[in-house]
């Protein structure tokens, strides 16, 4: 195609619509389109074609009007975004001129800047044809006649801002949201917790804080699967935010942990928003067609009297919601000084845990396990102990549940694992190597997918025996994934090690389950062993065990045995093996070799 040429320039075309075209100079005040690089070294009817094109191409309605602001010309993009044919609009004055159809103020300040400056640009609110609002991005600027500076014409671009401005509503709706419950996010809640704190403070009244931390939820978690337990979460979150009132902030914390924030409210009013919500979610919720039950524990702190900014407070209320779970769980607390310490206690011994395995404090000790027939000591259990400096000796109840809910556990697992095997090792290498070790293993260490790898390290870097290894496991290790679990225990069996249910008849698991799983040796909890002699029900529960076990071909292991008495019962009823005071409390490894001495001779 070729153009006619034309010497003759154009510094500013005006259309009418496609075809029509005016001749118009005019002094610009700004957007000259001077620098339109080659554009004007092109003839001039090439230059008109290629305008009117971009007239029509354009992404930006495009509408120009006289000194009169009446309409003139549209271009196709304007008809796009307002809905209204070009015929339907020419000679009357676009919206945007007209004070009337915008907030006060914004024409006002239109029609000033292009009387003094030629042109404005700014965000405005438009309506089209069909009634909508939609936000705009607009341009306008005024056309004068370079010789007597007259206006002319007015040029008008705008594009429109719904899908951006929907866009940009979305990413703040994101980044101020949790993905999964759609509820507030700790950020979100921090901006009105401040909010509320600084008109708290004007007004002297005062802002609530409620800590919810859903019960054993991990447990509830795992037996409905992944997917599951997300959907529980989405309908506690609903559960949650239908019992609030309007003024109030429901948001998650992460994992299982909501806050609500309550401003304006005082003691009597903020106890009864705490028993409404424990109320609310003891419903029970309905996932995947199964029943789940959850109940919260819940902490309560008030500013100013807990704590005067968001970060006083929220810390407040949750060492709150740790006294409510301490004092068994679904229950309200309500903040007071004194707890503090409690929390500063738990932090510190946090820390000294921390750093207990580097530092070598921990210890284990050894438990005879004797066989009930001829009293032989086979085995031991090892049982961890902790030499905190300046406290003494600690028991695993004070420091494994803590390990557990922290995650230190796998650590501490792993160095118990090494202990164990290096032990049996030894023992070997001094003539006892009939005797075996069982290790605790806990929850953690097992779902966490290490134990296998930490098994084989202990049993390559000891060289001990692995048949003399024994793992003891709790049934509700045992009972979450029931296919990986599987897995895993049938691998560690490959290598030779042994297998235990730990405090057995405490969980929910059947013999049935266990024998799949190729277990060895089941422990029967030290609360049947020592009712044995007392409860006739609790007698006929651990016979029914003990012969199921045999007729199983596993073997059981009374707990806790004290006294001969429970002993000879045990005995009676068939039991294999025996443990506890009355045969020897826990001890450190030399002194077990006392023990066995005699036997060596
Ligand atoms: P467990 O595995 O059931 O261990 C038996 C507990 O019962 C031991 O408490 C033991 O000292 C105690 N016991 C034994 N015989 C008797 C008795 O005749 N009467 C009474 N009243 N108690 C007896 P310990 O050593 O305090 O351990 C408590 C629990 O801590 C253990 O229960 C086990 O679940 C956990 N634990 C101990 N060591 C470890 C470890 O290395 N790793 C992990 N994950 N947990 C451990
Ligand atoms: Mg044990
Ligand atoms: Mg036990």
């Amino acid at each position: 195609m070729t153009y006619p040429a034309d010497e003759d320039t154009l510094p500013m075309g005006l259309y009418e619509g496609p075809g029509t075209v005016r001749r118009q100079t005019a002094a610009m005040p700004i957007g000259r389109p001077s620098a339109n690089g080659g554009l004007l070294s092109l003839g001039l009817s090439s230059q008109l074609m290629i305008l009117a094109t971009m007239w029509d191409m354009a992404q930006l309605a495009v509408l120009v009007t006289d000194a009169q602001l009446k309409l003139l010309a549209v271009n196709p993009e304007h008809e796009r975004i307002t809905g209204y044919a070009a015929h339907e609009v020419m000679g009357q004055v676009p919206d945007m001129f007209q004070p009337d159809k915008h907030p006060p103020g914004v024409c006002d300040a239109l029609r000033t800047a292009l009387k003094t400056q030629g042109h404005w640009q700014g965000e405005m609110l438009s309506r089209r044809k069909n009634g909508s609002l939609y936000p705009e991005h607009l341009k306008v600027m005024a056309l004068r006649d370079p010789h007597s500076g007259v206006v002319t014409h007015y040029v008008a671009s705008f594009s429109d801002l719904s899908l951006q401005k929907a866009a940009q509503r979305r990413a703040l709706h994101m980044a101020s949201h949790d993905q999964l419950t759609n509820l507030p996010n700790q950020m979100l809640l921090r901006d009105r917790a401040e909010q509320a704190i600084s008109q708290a403070k004007a007004s002297g009244t005062q802002v609530g804080m409620v800590v919810l931390d859903m019960d054993h939820f991990k447990t509830v978690n795992d037996s409905l699967g992944h997917a599951g337990g997300d959907e529980l979460l989405r309908q506690i979150s609903s559960t949650l935010a239908a019992a609030i009132a309007s003024t109030e902030t429901v948001s998650r914390r992460g994992g299982d942990e909501f806050v609500v924030l309550c401003p304006k409210t005082d003691m009597a009013s903020i106890r009864h928003t705490a028993q409404r919500l424990l109320v609310a979610l003891s419903e029970p919720y309905r996932v995947n067609g199964r029943e789940a039950v959850v109940s919260a524990s819940v902490g309560v702190a008030l500013c100013p009297a807990d704590g005067e900014d968001f970060d006083a407070l929220l810390n407040n209320a949750e060492v709150a919601m740790y006294q409510a779970k301490d004092a068994g769980r679904r229950c309200v607390r309500f903040f007071t000084e004194d707890m503090n310490q409690g929390a500063h206690d738990r932090m510190a011994l946090l820390g000294d845990l921390s750093r207990a395995a580097l530092r070598g404090e921990f210890r284990l000790y050894y438990q005879p396990l004797v066989n009930l027939h001829n009293s032989e000591i086979v085995g031991a259990e090892a049982l961890i102990r902790w030499e905190r400096p300046g406290v003494g000796l600690v028991p695993p109840s004070a420091f494994i549940p803590l390990a557990e809910n922290t995650g230190l556990v796998v650590d501490i697992g792993q160095w118990v694992l090494h202990e164990a095997c290096m032990q049996l090792r030894r023992w070997s290498d001094a003539g006892l190597g009939h005797l075996f070790v069982a290790v605790n293993v806990s929850a953690l260490q097992f779902r966490q997918g290490l134990l296998e790898q930490q098994v084989a390290d202990a049993l390559e870097r000891s060289g001990c025996n692995p048949s003399r290894l024994e793992l003891e496991l709790t049934e509700s290790t045992l009972m979450v994934q029931p296919e990986e679990v599987m897995a895993v225990i049938h691998r560690l069996k490959q290598r030779g090690v042994q297998l235990a249910i730990d405090d057995f008849g405490t969980g929910y698991s059947s013999l049935a389950y266990l024998r799949r799983l190729a277990v060895d040796k089941i422990k029967i909890d030290q609360s049947f062993v020592r009712d044995l002699t007392i409860d006739p029900d609790g007698a006929a529960i651990v016979r029914a065990v003990i012969q199921m076990a045999r007729s199983m071909g596993l073997r059981t292991v009374g707990e806790g045995i004290e006294t001969q008495v429970n002993r000879r019962a045990l005995q009676v009823l068939g039991c294999d093996l025996g443990q506890g005071y009355f045969f020897g409390k826990p001890m450190p490894a030399a002194d077990f070799d006392q023990l066995m001495r005699p036997a060596e001779g």
